[in-house]
């Protein structure tokens, strides 16, 4: 018997012990496992209102203050780096925010994309990307265009062919920092062509989701080049939108978010805003900038989710490593990110779907093959995310285990002359 039939045989038949005994775990999605909610309960329990009013006198158990209340502006002010009137402090989520953008920009009243009905509206796609936005887009009728990223952001030569000739193109997403699968973080240069590029339309706008801000991973914590800024200086001011939130820093369900942009986009947002509701939860900003204080003391909680998460990037790194590390033909390639919340594995092409089915059929859910590209669909049928953040060491060795397993099994029977 050749080698490889020896090692699909073995593959198999570890497969078929997993199957016997069906394991019921999830690596679908980047949710903060409780050790780190742990981490913020004192955000609830012991945080003390002693007074009522904001900094700039809102008495914040009443209606009012739909921009946020200063002292949260000025806290989220920091991170985005802009001033109190560009920050516009929202509710628990920055998808919700990031909706609202689109939703205003296709339906406003003045001056909407949707205007062209016979033209349809289009969006830059950096891929692979995150799935909850290109549901969003998907389901505001928006056209998704992928374009690969670089390891550096997005490849800049295809971002900037489109974006000068199809005035269709309205706008992009952009993860800048320790992106939503892959990692990776954009270069200056990335963030200085983003800012300058010449658009077909005037209007073109980038949302700039850095929901990993301050989510580092290592001691090199990366930081990127001042959008707002790059912008401003190459005569675009109103270019880019940043959101940020709290999600994955104090309590997903009860967290604040915020988002940093040039005047006119802030009160454009406010207006919107103002249609649907008198102000956010003023109490949870007001917890949240006493809990959380200033850079310095952001920095120090966020390493004790370091300290948790870390681990568990490192035992991923370690486990795919002694599996196939030393493979003279890859049947994977994987990231190791510096931050953020997930690991992308590159499979062979088209392995990913039966990969991912394998590991369902014995109880393990990941996130669907390929649910990084708009409409889940990627012809190389080769990309799978892992969220590791909920399991436990022990979970995710099970899981890994398992995993490498379904890879080497099913590359095995689909490339016969591996
Ligand atoms: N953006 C990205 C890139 C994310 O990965 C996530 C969470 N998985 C979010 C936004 C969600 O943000 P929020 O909870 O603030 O809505």
């Amino acid at each position: 018997m050749d080698q490889k039939q020896s090692r699909l045989d073995r593959a198999r038949t570890q497969y078929a012990l997993y199957k016997e005994r069906p394991l019921d775990i999830s690596m679908a999605r980047g949710i903060p496992s409780k050790k780190q909610l742990k981490l913020s309960e004192s955000l609830v329990n012991d945080i003390e209102i002693e007074s009522w009013l904001s900094e700039d006198e809102l008495d914040i158990r009443n209606y009012g203050g739909l921009y946020g209340i200063k002292e949260a502006r000025e806290l989220f002010g920091l991170l985005l780096k802009t001033k109190i009137e560009e920050t516009f402090v929202g509710g628990n989520s920055s998808l919700q925010l990031m909706f609202a953008v689109l939703n205003y920009h296709m339906y406003n009243k003045q001056n909407p994309w949707s205007k062209a009905k016979d033209q349809p509206v289009k969006f830059i796609c950096p891929s692979p990307g995150y799935d909850r936005h290109w549901f969003m887009l998907d389901y505001l009728g928006i056209e998704m265009i992928p374009v690969e990223l670089t390891g550096n952001g997005p490849d800049m030569e295809v971002v900037e062919k489109l974006v000068s000739q199809d005035p269709s193109i309205k706008g992009m997403f952009v993860v800048p920092k320790y992106n939503n699968p892959t990692g990776e973080s954009v270069s200056d240069e990335v963030v200085d062509r983003l800012a300058s590029m010449h658009t077909a339309v005037q209007d073109f706008l980038i949302l700039w989701d850095n929901a990993y801000i301050v989510h580092h991973l290592t001691d090199e914590k990366v930081e990127i080049k001042n959008i707002l800024a790059a912008s401003k200086d190459s005569g675009n001011p109103d270019r880019v939108i940043q959101f940020v939130s709290t999600s994955k820093m104090t309590l997903p369900g009860a967290g604040v978010s915020a988002m940093g942009s040039s005047t006119k986009n802030i009160d454009a947002m406010a207006e919107y805003f103002s249609k649907q509701l008198i102000s956010f939860d003023k109490i949870n900003q007001k917890r949240h900038v006493k809990f959380l204080k200033d850079k310095q003391s952001i920095e120090a909680h966020m390493e004790k989710h370091r300290e948790i998460l870390e681990p568990k990037f490192s035992w991923i790194d370690a486990i795919l490593s002694a599996y196939f590390g030393g493979e003279s033909q890859s049947f994977v390639e994987w990231t190791s990110p510096k931050g953020g919340y997930f690991v992308h594995l590159t499979t062979r092409v088209n392995c990913a779907s039966k990969i991912v089915a394998a590991m369902a059929d014995i109880g393990i859910t990941l996130t669907p093959a390929n649910a990084a590209y708009p409409y889940g669909s990627n012809p190389l049928d080769n990309s799978i995310r892992l969220a590791p953040s909920n399991l436990s060491l022990d979970q995710l060795e099970i899981a890994m285990e398992a995993l490498c397993v379904c890879i080497e099994m099913v590359t095995l029977e689909t490339y016969e002359n591996l």
